[in-house]
């Protein structure tokens, strides 16, 4: 069977760039191994009909295709967690505290905090997130770890802390395998952070990571629902169950070879596979120099603890479901009224995936009930989803360790027509933002070749 283009993997990219090539006129085929579209997108219903997130959950105000995207799709945005009363938690082995600053922080801390901090934002505003190799210090921004610059910079140890546990509560990699380029190149992409460095005003605390901006946001019916809605206007153009096992690229037409043995040919081909799984496709026809690249991209694997309450009990504490952890947890929030979430960063997921399967949930509330009280040991029902290692992700968001993006190099988000890439590992940090960014500019530009 012959398409103008195959699109590899149902996620929010490949769906994002199936759907604009369809209204561009293309004959398009997205092939999905999975039995669901979605993939770093997907949700359960709990029995009162509340939604379940166990994958991407929230947006920020800075994430401007995947806002207009929702908008075209009809969907509806409502303020994310980052509105909820109360104070953040966080519990370290040596202790629990509510609201700030932190339990370890000692005089002068903060001081510090809001220094290196600022220090970062001047920083990032000399790196062009586009083209992050074009700094005259890019090999050297690259090669130190973004704690290893706190530490030049004079940072105490109480503030490296509180970077750290604020990045593994993101579920990224640690800091101290952070490359500082990366971080920098991902603030750039999205500077508001940066308001008050930039005169903004004065009351606005200068932060390395604006939540507002990354997270502030969330659909209301629910963020896999963007997926369904691009997966009903698409119907048959999709089909699951079909994982691709090879590809060759030809100017004169490319070949797609499927697990069992069935061979599609197309025009033009456009990868929306997460790096991991890409790396186990045999691809031809492709520079070495592109395979390379994209052969050098990594993840940071994680798992998600989402808990189901018939109330959000929490509240009743003073504390607004936020919570950085040094526990196997990384991080908890509240994604809908009662539902908490719950991330496990690279550094403990192996923690997690040690624990026998039977004592995994059990031993996440303990770290629960640790913040918020012993009403966390009875939920309406618990999911861990071990994206981690699943076998269609490996991972969750890219990772850049020290080094990274000079090795991956400029080729990072560009196309070899007639192979286009896309997905969130394609844009500076993942995040769903990526992936819709990047796809619909993938579709723009085989539309733009033809
Ligand atoms: C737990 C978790 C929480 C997250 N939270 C947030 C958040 O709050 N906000 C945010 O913006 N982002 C978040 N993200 C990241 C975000 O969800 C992803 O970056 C985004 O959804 C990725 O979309 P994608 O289309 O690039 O890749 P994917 O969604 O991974 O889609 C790739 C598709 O390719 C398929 N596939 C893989 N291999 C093959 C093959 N060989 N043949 C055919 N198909 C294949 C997969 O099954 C999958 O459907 C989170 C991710 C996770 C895992």
């Amino acid at each position: 069977m012959h398409h103008d283009v195959i699109v590899l993997g149902a996620g929010l990219a490949g769906l994002a760039a199936a759907r604009d090539l369809a209204a561009g006129g293309a004959d398009v085929l997205v092939l999905e191994a999975r039995d669901r579209v979605g993939g770093r997108v997907e949700q359960a219903t709990l029995p009162d009909g509340r939604l379940v997130q166990l994958g991407g959950e929230v947006v920020g105000r800075a994430h401007t295709a995947y806002l207009a995207l929702a908008a075209e799709l009809g969907l509806t945005l409502v303020p994310s967690y980052v509105a909820e009363p109360g104070v953040i938690a966080r519990a370290t082995p040596e202790g629990v505290s509510a609201g700030d600053p932190p339990h370890w922080f000692g005089p002068g801390d903060d001081a510090c905090h809001r220094r290196v901090t600022g220090a970062f934002a001047t920083l990032a505003r000399t790196v062009d997130p586009d083209d992050p190799w074009s700094h005259p210090d890019a090999p050297a921004l690259d090669e130190v770890s973004v704690a290893g610059w706190l530490r030049a910079e004079g940072a105490s140890p109480g503030v490296v802390r509180l970077w750290e546990i604020g990045q593994l509560a993101l579920a990224s990699g640690s800091y101290e395998r952070t490359s500082l380029l990366s971080a920098l190149r991902k603030h750039a992409a999205v500077p508001g952070g940066d308001r008050a460095a930039a005169g903004g005003h004065s009351s606005d605390p200068v932060e390395h990571y604006d939540y507002e901006d990354w997270e502030g946001l969330r659909i209301a019916e629910g963020s896999a629902a963007v997926a369904l809605r691009m997966a009903d206007e698409l119907g048959a153009r999709i089909r699951l169950g079909a994982p691709v096992e090879a590809v060759d690229v030809r100017l004169a037409g490319c070949s797609v070879h499927l697990f069992g043995g069935e061979r599609l040919t197309a025009d033009a081909v456009v990868s929306a596979l997460p790096v991991g799984p890409l790396r186990s496709v045999a691809v031809t026809g492709v520079s070495d120099r592109r395979l390379a690249s994209l052969h050098r991209q990594r993840q940071a694997v994680a798992a998600k603890f989402a808990a189901a309450y018939d109330k959000p009990f929490w509240r009743e504490s003073g504390h607004n479901g936020l919570s950085e952890c040094e526990g196997v947890l990384g991080s908890t929030w509240p994604q809908s009224e009662g539902v908490l979430s719950a991330l496990v960063p690279p550094e403990r997921y192996g923690v997690l995936l040690s624990t026998p399967e039977e004592r995994r949930e059990r031993e996440l509330l303990a770290e629960i009930a640790r913040l918020y009280g012993d009403d966390a040991h009875r939920p309406l029902r618990c999911w861990v989803r071990m994206w981690g290692t699943d076998p269609w992700t490996q991972g969750y968001v890219t990772q850049w360790t020290p080094g990274d993006v000079m090795a991956v190099g400029p080729l990072h988000g560009t196309h070899e027509p007639p192979f286009y890439v896309c997905g969130s590992d394609q844009w500076v940090a993942g995040y769903m933002e990526g992936a819709v960014r990047t796809g619909r500019g993938a579709a723009r530009e085989a539309l733009r070749r033809g």
